[in-house]
């Protein structure tokens, strides 16, 4: 049986990935910290043999027992509103946490996959965005702290590759949602559906006309098994490139909830993004992927989810770190 050891395995699309692991026939060993995530995530996970947790910071050194055949690096916050609070956690994740897990790799000659992200473009001056792009980012704005250390973790991927001949896969993950998003982790869909769901108006930042492209997780979960399984190790995007401006897609929600909720603008946050949307050749001619769930189905699959949670969860804010 093959082992496979993920990172921030109770957030949002670790818990994802070990499932599909699981599903899959490997021996998943899960690491998080559960600084943005939650053991909920997996807790029907816990009863498998197939399945063990270790609660554990990746910034700080990182032991693992017995063979490990692949590692996904996937453990650090991922919302602009997470890594406002916990900035030099952010920084920290994505820079020693990665030296930790390529070292770990090196030692039990893994396969190791990181999630980089669409950030490392930045606010793009190119549309849409191919792996070629070198990224127009602001090193010392308030989303530097994430983007700079994505790209500071791609370049020591790559260096390891290079230097230590290490297998590596980078994948650059495209804004992507589904079940088991944190309801208050301030990202565009999470926080709309909330809204809508407690009888607030939606909050749409700036006039609304930046616009996203929105991969519903599945799809997302196998282009990064592809990424996995395939020999290649250059950066390669994973999204949906259908784009929408985020006021069309706050109103999409409106009409999916039913909510008599109005929309209501606040300040643009800085730096934040124009115009997002993947270039996916490589994906297609690489991995021989390309997203199949469009969104009106995706976004009903989400809303069912969000529909179960408690009143409790709903109406908490807060979040342990806060
Ligand atoms: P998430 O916040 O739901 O999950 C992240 C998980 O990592 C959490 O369970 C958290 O507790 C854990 N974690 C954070 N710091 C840690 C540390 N130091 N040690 C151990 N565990 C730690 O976020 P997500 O959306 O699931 O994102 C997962 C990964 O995918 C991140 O690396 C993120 O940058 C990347 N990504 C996500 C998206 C997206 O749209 N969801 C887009 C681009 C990139
Ligand atoms: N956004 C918004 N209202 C919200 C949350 C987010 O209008 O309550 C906007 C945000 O300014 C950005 C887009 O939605 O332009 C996507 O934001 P998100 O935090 O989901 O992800 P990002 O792609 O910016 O990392």
């Amino acid at each position: 049986m093959k082992r496979v050891l993920i990172t921030g395995v109770a957030g949002f699309l670790g818990s994802h990935l070990a499932d599909r692991f699981i599903k899959e026939g490997y021996m998943v060993v899960g690491m998080d910290n559960l600084i943005t995530g939650d053991l909920k995530n997996i807790e029907h996970l816990f009863k498998l043999k197939d399945f063990e947790f270790y609660h554990h910071d990746v910034s700080k050194y990182v032991a693992v027992h017995g063979t490990l055949d692949y590692i996904l690096h996937f453990a650090s916050p991922a919302s602009p509103i997470d890594y406002l609070k916990i900035p030099i956690q952010t920084l920290k994740v994505s820079s020693l946490g990665t030296h930790n897990l390529l070292g770990l790799a090196k030692a039990k000659s893994s396969r190791i996959l990181v999630a980089s992200t669409s950030e490392v473009y930045g606010d793009p001056l190119v549309h849409p965005q191919n792996e070629d792009y070198w990224g127009n980012v602001n090193p010392i704005g308030p989303r530097g702290v994430y983007d700079e250390a994505k790209r500071f973790q791609e370049a020591i991927t790559m260096a390891y590759h290079t230097y230590h001949g290490l297998e590596t896969r980078i994948v650059r993950i495209f804004n992507t949602y589904g079940p088991r998003m944190r309801l208050n982790d301030g990202r565009a869909l999470p926080a709309f559906i909330g809204q809508a769901l407690r009888g607030e108006d939606l909050t749409v930042f700036g006039d609304g006309s930046q616009t996203r492209s929105f991969c519903y997780v599945d799809d997302l979960v196998e282009g990064i098994y592809r990424l996995l399984l395939s020999d290649y190790q250059y950066p390669v995007n994973i999204g949906n490139p259908d784009e929408i401006s985020i006021r069309d897609f706050a109103e999409e929600i409106i009409k999916l909830t039913g909510t008599k909720q109005k929309i209501i603008t606040k300040p643009l946050p800085k730096d934040d993004p124009k115009q997002r949307q993947p270039d996916i050749t490589r994906a297609k001619k690489i991995l021989n992927w390309e997203p199949k769930i469009n969104r009106s189905e995706g976004l009903k699959m989400t809303f069912e989810y969000f529909k179960t949670l408690t009143k409790e969860e709903l109406y908490n804010s807060a979040h342990r770190f806060a």
